[in-house]
């Protein structure tokens, strides 16, 4: 018996352990079981998140439908420690070969190490493969064997020109029917008995913007090849353009191979005579590598500053204030902070250029710990992940690898002006301030009273006054950063 493996790898196309599994079970006749074990008990303080589990539910139950449609088998669902559940599994079965797709995080390298040498040990066959990365971390080194620290030497000389272009995207099985068999086992569950779904039902305005799972990942590829990959280079600076893909949480769960896009991406760079802007696109798939690559040397990265000057950091308490709570629920008084913070809570997702802009104002305006931050989005983000939020948030606060210099602050008001100019974007999600003119909706407190009164707006009232000065904030973050230079 096979046993196929799933764990955030739900796709048909270019999944080498589905590819493989089936051309074993071609060879052998042997039968072939998918299943899929839901591991909180490993994952501990980084188990998915609210967003995440209702995008689970659905990524899992449409990979659930394409298995038995085009190779008639079911999907069987396990929750708890995977390492209890494989040995369930093979003491209870005629377990041959296990077939899986290798993922990065250190808790599942420290599992899935130790569930081979038990396998090794039992005979069993284990078969690993790469389906999620361009590059495998490992694979990528400096010329003395010490791993990268910068984004563009990592990209361009290690892999581009080290390694080469990625492997060539491989075609799913053909549709079949595949011998299967029933396992024997108690503790196997329905989708349904994953409890994914809250019972209260936040998710409404999810449901309106997602389609998870690997229809909807290809498209929505496909929409952007046709409509944002050309602009890409400038557009995706603007929250309110079509310019970016809004692939990231389809490519966290796996429901899009990052080999066919980086090869289609390069294919549209000729087709749509667009080099600079496919060389972007893919850049950006580098740098989603390139976190992968920073957790993987340096498991540390979701908890550790990177640079340990920033263990002296003076942050301030966020039980002395509001202003956690303030950002969290977007009431900071600055439109552009507050417009990121609830296309958040509303869509479970955020335009990159906003992240950094609310990142920012964390831990700059506000001088709240970064921890702080990366735990709201963790719960929050569809496409929470623990490699690139982790590096994301050390790159804002300015302690990560290849950082942003602490004293680059994003200054809010011209942030807004620059990237919103039309505030088509703000008055999406805060329309208490929608009325005011363009020249006052990214600072509302610069407007005279009657504009103020003409446009509904009383500040204090309908829409928060500044929880923080700008030039105040900002000359309290530089002279907190100058104590770590003092303090050596
Ligand atoms: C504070 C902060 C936290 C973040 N947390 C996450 C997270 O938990 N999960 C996550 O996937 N991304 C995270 N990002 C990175 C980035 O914001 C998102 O990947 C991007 O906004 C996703 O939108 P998109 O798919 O439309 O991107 P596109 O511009 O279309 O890019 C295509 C793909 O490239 C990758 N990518 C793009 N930008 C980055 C980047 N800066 N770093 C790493 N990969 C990138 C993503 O996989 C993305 O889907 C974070 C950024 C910041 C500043």
């Amino acid at each position: 018996m096979i046993i196929l493996w799933f764990r955030q790898d739900f796709r048909l196309d270019d999944n080498l352990a589905l590819i493989n599994a089936v051309e074993h079970a071609h060879n052998t006749d042997h039968p072939i079981i998918p299943i899929y074990t839901h591991d909180d008990h490993n994952a501990e303080t980084w188990k998915a998140g609210g967003a995440s589990k209702w995008w689970l539910h659905h990524s899992l139950k449409n990979l659930a439908q394409s298995l038995k449609d085009q190779y008639g088998l079911t999907l069987t669902y396990f929750s708890g420690a995977a390492e209890d559940i494989i040995e369930r599994l093979i003491t209870n079965n005629d377990i041959t070969h296990i077939f899986w797709n290798r993922q990065y995080e250190p808790w599942r390298i420290a599992r899935d190490t130790a569930i081979k040498a038990t396998l090794k040990d039992k005979n069993i066959t284990a078969h690993s493969y790469n389906s999620a990365m361009l590059y495998e971390p490992h694979t990528v080194t400096k010329a003395d064997g010490t791993p990268y620290k910068v984004f563009t030497p990592y990209y361009r000389k290690g892999c581009l020109q080290m390694v080469g272009a990625p492997p060539e995207p491989a075609p799913a099985p053909e549709k079949c029917t595949l011998k299967t068999a029933s396992l024997s086992c108690e503790d196997a569950l329905t989708l349904d008995d994953l409890n994914f779904i809250p019972s209260i039902e936040w998710y409404k305005t999810m449901e309106e913007e997602w389609n998870p799972g690997e229809q909807g990942a290809l498209k929505r590829w496909g929409s952007f090849l046709e409509n944002g990959i050309q602009g890409y280079k400038e557009g995706r600076n603007f929250p309110d353009k079509p310019n970016v893909s809004r692939l990231s949480p389809h490519l966290h769960f796996g429901e899009i191979s990052p080999r066919k896009l980086w090869h289609e991406a390069q294919a549209a760079s000729v087709a749509q005579s667009c080099e600079n802007d496919a060389d972007t696109f893919q850049s950006e798939l580098g740098w989603r590598e390139f976190s992968t690559y920073l957790l993987y040397h340096f498991p540390e990265l979701p908890h550790v500053n990177l640079q340990e000057k920033f263990n002296k950091f003076p942050w301030n308490n966020h039980t002395e204030n509001d202003h956690l709570q303030r950002w969290q629920s977007g009431q900071t008084g600055y439109p552009i902070v507050d417009a990121g913070m609830r296309e958040l809570w509303q869509t479970g997702y955020m335009h990159n250029r906003v992240r950094m802009v609310v990142g920012s104002f964390l831990v700059k305006h506000l001088r709240l710990h970064w921890h702080h931050g990366a735990h709201w989005f963790w719960d929050t983000l569809l496409d929470a992940d623990l490699a690139n939020n982790s590096a994301s948030w050390q790159w804002i606060a300015g302690c990560g690898a290849d950082a942003a210099p602490y004293f680059r602050i994003f200054n809010p008001i011209t942030q807004g002006k620059k990237f919103d100019a039309s505030g088509a974007y703000v008055r999406k999600y805060v329309p208490e301030i929608a009325g005011l003119p363009d020249k006052y909706l990214h600072a509302p407190w610069e407007a005279p009273d009657h504009i103020l009164a003409r446009a509904n707006v009383t500040l204090g009232k309908t829409y928060p006054k500044p929880v923080v000065d700008h030039s105040a904030a900002r000359e309290d973050a530089l002279s907190a950063f100058s104590s770590l230079k003092a303090s050596g």
